[in-house]
């Protein structure tokens, strides 16, 4: 069976954990989308890590982990992961990477840097990995696949001259800035191609025969519904779909597989980088919840920027959660909340003074003031508790609201970081 753990919000609502938890019982883990640029934290028997690339089913023994055709692929910082985790102890994964995957090349990075500077105060916010410039030439058709490096040197080198004639004129004249040339690049690829040849399969092929033999399959998304390039906050999204439905293309499978789709969504809000986050707190009260949220603060996996903070949203949630094709909720990172006297929860958008609670495209969000309704804390430690009866009838009364507001079930509830803090719902 196929399952499919993605994020209803911006991100970072805890799918490495729930991923790394539901990996204990499967056998293949794939990343379909996005790349280096954002990070999901994960706390096990072997330590406290940040993956960007590989899946976070790469600490079981028995599990395959593989990075999909979808995946913006930056080969040196998959192997800086890979030797990472083995100097912590962890046992060699089994990894797997997609013939069809395509490479982020050294020159996305700089111009990735480059464009960022260029805007200055009108940034997106990039982590700067190249992303953008990786899925605009994914889709300008001069990107690099995994495949093309076992090509001959010849059209290898032609293409690479085709291709960085077009980057040469923006290095000079719009960056102003040292310009690439043929054998450098070509030199760089073939480092790559070093690095990445034990790995490279038809992972379709390999995921085709697997679903048939009736392996449990999870595909774990990057970020979340809001920075979907179609359905979340343009432009301020990420290059990729962050969507479940994206899955079944960037992994290679037939979509009618997913027969599950867990939907991450954390028991308040964070953002990293620009954009609109209509529930946003400052000052103070951000300060506390940014301290003691998620394992050690909510601070960026990848980048340590602090993250923006916010109530939670039933309006973006419930959007968020229905883009994704939802059939279960992983509620995360309640045990945080356990220091309020009251919780104020975003239940509709106020836009030229009428309440909505549709989400509405981004030129209306700007608009939007957030309608909050106040509900009692619990104002207690929450952690170890292990059945839905025992949790406070507070906490249980805030699940249950949140639950009803956004219309989706809640069938597990997470009050910890490590990978047995949770409380499964019938
Ligand atoms: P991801 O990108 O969606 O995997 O999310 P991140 O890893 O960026 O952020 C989630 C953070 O919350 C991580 O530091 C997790 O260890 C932590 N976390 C996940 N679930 C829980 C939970 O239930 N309680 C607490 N306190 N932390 C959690």
């Amino acid at each position: 069976m196929v399952t499919a753990i993605v994020g209803a919000n911006w991100g970072d609502e805890g799918k490495g954990k729930i991923t790394d938890m539901l990996a204990e019982t499967s056998d293949i883990i794939i990343r379909f989308q996005g790349g280096a640029n954002a990070g999901h934290t994960i706390i096990n028997n072997y330590g406290k890590f940040a993956l960007h690339t590989l899946p976070s089913g790469v600490f079981y023994d028995h599990t395959v982990s593989i990075i999909g055709n979808g995946v913006a692929l930056d080969i040196p910082k998959l192997f800086k992961e890979i030797k990472d985790i083995e100097s912590k102890g962890v046992p060699s994964p089994k990894i797997l990477v997609s013939d069809r995957a395509q490479m982020v090349m050294p020159y996305h990075i700089l111009l990735d840097g480059y464009e960022e500077e260029r805007l200055a105060g009108k940034s997106f916010g990039s982590t700067k990995s190249g992303i953008a410039p990786f899925y605009s030439d994914k889709y300008a058709k001069i990107g690099f696949q995994v495949s093309e490096l076992f090509d001959d040197e010849e059209s290898l080198k032609d293409k690479i001259s085709r291709v960085i004639t077009q980057k040469n004129v923006l290095l000079e004249h719009l960056y102003h800035k040292p310009l690439l040339t043929v054998d450098e690049v070509y030199a760089t690829l073939m480092e790559f191609k070093a690095m990445v040849e034990p790995y490279v399969c038809d992972v379709s092929a390999f995921l085709y025969d697997a679903i048939k033999a009736g392996k449990n399959i999870l595909l774990e998304g990057q970020l979340g519904s809001m920075k979907d390039p179609d359905h979340g906050i343009y432009p301020m999204v990420t290059s990729s779909s962050t969507l479940a439905a994206y899955g079944a293309i960037g992994a290679g499978i037939p979509p009618y597989e997913i027969k599950k789709i867990v939907t991450v969504v954390k028991a308040y809000s964070s953002a990293v980088g620009a954009g609109e986050f209509v529930s946003e707190i400052f000052g103070d009260e951000a300060d506390e919840l940014r301290r003691r949220g998620g394992d050690g603060g909510e601070f960026g996996a990848t980048t340590g920027r602090p993250r923006r903070m916010g109530w939670f949203d039933c309006v973006a949630t419930r959007y968020g959660c229905r883009i994704q094709g939802t059939t279960d909720v992983a509620f995360t990172v309640l045990d945080v909340l356990g220091y309020l006297d009251e919780i104020p929860v975003c239940v509709g958008y106020e836009i030229d003074g009428v309440v909505t609670k549709d989400f509405p495209v981004t030129a209306k969000l700007k608009k939007a003031k957030p309608v909050y309704e106040v509900l009692p804390g619990w104002k207690t430690e929450i952690r170890g508790i292990t059945k839905y009866e025992d949790l406070p009838e507070n906490c249980r009364n805030y699940i249950e609201f949140i639950e009803k507001e956004i219309g989706f079930p809640i069938t597990m509830v997470s009050n910890g970081p490590g990978r047995h803090e949770i409380i499964y719902r019938a």
